[in-house]
């Protein structure tokens, strides 16, 4: 999702030389799990991965996980084009790990009006998927009546970081605790919440430091989701080889969070809640959206977008319909031009 680019302003330029280095990085020491989808980087990042590990490392070197677009399919005949495309655009001939992508309490109702479940459960069936499951963007209780209805869903994937732990819009903590009362097994996403939490304050930062100077404040986030029991893998979007390095370092011998690390982790997320000032994780599943084609994050975190202006907002609330933040986009974005 955060691959390296040639050119920061276009999300199609993925970067293939720098991937290829950090895969094979990242395979050689043993880690294995890649995760990307239809849309991530415009479209372009399946296919960077099939060019930077499909086409270059045998296929049980590694696991590849991929996602049907929930988000943007109406009808079942879209489902089956879109899955055969995925599967050439990874190079791969099965999937790991399958997922409906971004289920909410809309998605699911199209998930279920189209056969998604039924149809995912073909492909395993057919060989073509090893494990289904789906990533998750809404409240614990759209969960639990989830699962309640598919227990043939092998694992989930939610967005669990400290900061969002209790959160009332992510419900990070009730979400985890519905997949394990459904004895799920748990992916986690956006572990440093879009790199939030890889730049905290200076004060927070300084708790950190103070604890263990060795540890890079991203690690604290990754080694908090890593550290709850019935996590299996936790994504982390690295873009540099210093990123790569840094994960491999604490997760190649992990360790988890000590009592006292939990601790200090409390004090920090409180520091750290009270200087955010919009909390968008740069997913940039509005911009998909818009209609406008506003480069909604970039506008947020101010740096020099191409494409529509703030200004260039006609209301229509569709980028709100599919924020996984549950962010007021139109009232920050009014916020922004003022
Ligand atoms: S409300 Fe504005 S920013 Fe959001 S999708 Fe509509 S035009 Fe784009
Ligand atoms: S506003 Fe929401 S959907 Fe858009 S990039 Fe930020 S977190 Fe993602």
């Amino acid at each position: 999702m955060r691959l390296p680019q040639t050119n920061a302003d276009d999300a199609r330029s993925v970067d293939i030389k720098a991937l290829c280095r950090l895969a094979d990085a990242f395979l050689e020491k043993g880690f294995t799990y890649f995760d990307t989808s239809y849309v991530y980087h415009n479209g372009k990042s399946e296919n960077a991965f099939k060019e930077a590990v499909a086409k270059r490392h045998p296929r049980e070197a590694y696991l590849i996980a991929d996602k049907l677009p929930m988000f943007s399919i109406t009808e079942a005949k879209q489902m089956l084009p879109i899955f055969n495309e995925e599967l050439n655009r990874c190079g791969v001939e099965y999937f790991d790990y399958f997922l409906l992508h971004a289920l909410g309490k809309d998605t699911f109702r199209i998930s279920e009006k189209i056969g998604a479940f039924e149809f995912i459960a073909k492909k395993k069936a057919e060989g073509k998927i090893k494990k289904m499951g789906f990533s998750f963007h809404d409240k614990a209780n759209v969960l639990d009546e989830i699962l309640t209805r598919h227990p043939e869903m092998e694992f989930v994937q939610l967005q669990i970081n400290y900061l969002d732990w209790e959160d009332s819009g992510i419900e990070s903590r009730k979400c985890f605790e519905v997949a394990t009362k459904h004895k799920k097994p748990i992916i986690v996403m956006e572990p440093v919440k879009g790199g939030t939490l890889a730049n905290i304050p200076k004060e927070a930062e300084e708790i950190f430091k103070a604890h263990n100077p060795k540890m890079s404040v991203a690690s604290w986030a990754i080694r908090y989701a890593a550290s709850l029991n019935n996590v299996i893998m936790v994504l982390s979007g690295m873009s540099s080889d210093a990123q790569l390095a840094d994960n491999m370092n604490y997760m190649l011998n992990f360790e988890p969070l000590s009592k006292k690390e939990f601790e200090i982790i409390n004090s920090v997320t409180q520091i750290i809640k009270t200087g955010i000032a919009i909390p968008c994780t740069a997913c940039r599943y509005c911009v998909e959206v818009c209609p406008q084609k506003i480069p909604i994050p970039e506008i947020f975190l101010q740096s020099s977008p191409n494409g529509g202006k703030a200004s260039d907002c006609i209301s229509c609330g569709k980028c709100e319909e599919h924020c996984p933040q549950h962010l007021p986009v139109r009232k920050y974005l009014e916020m922004v031009c003022n």
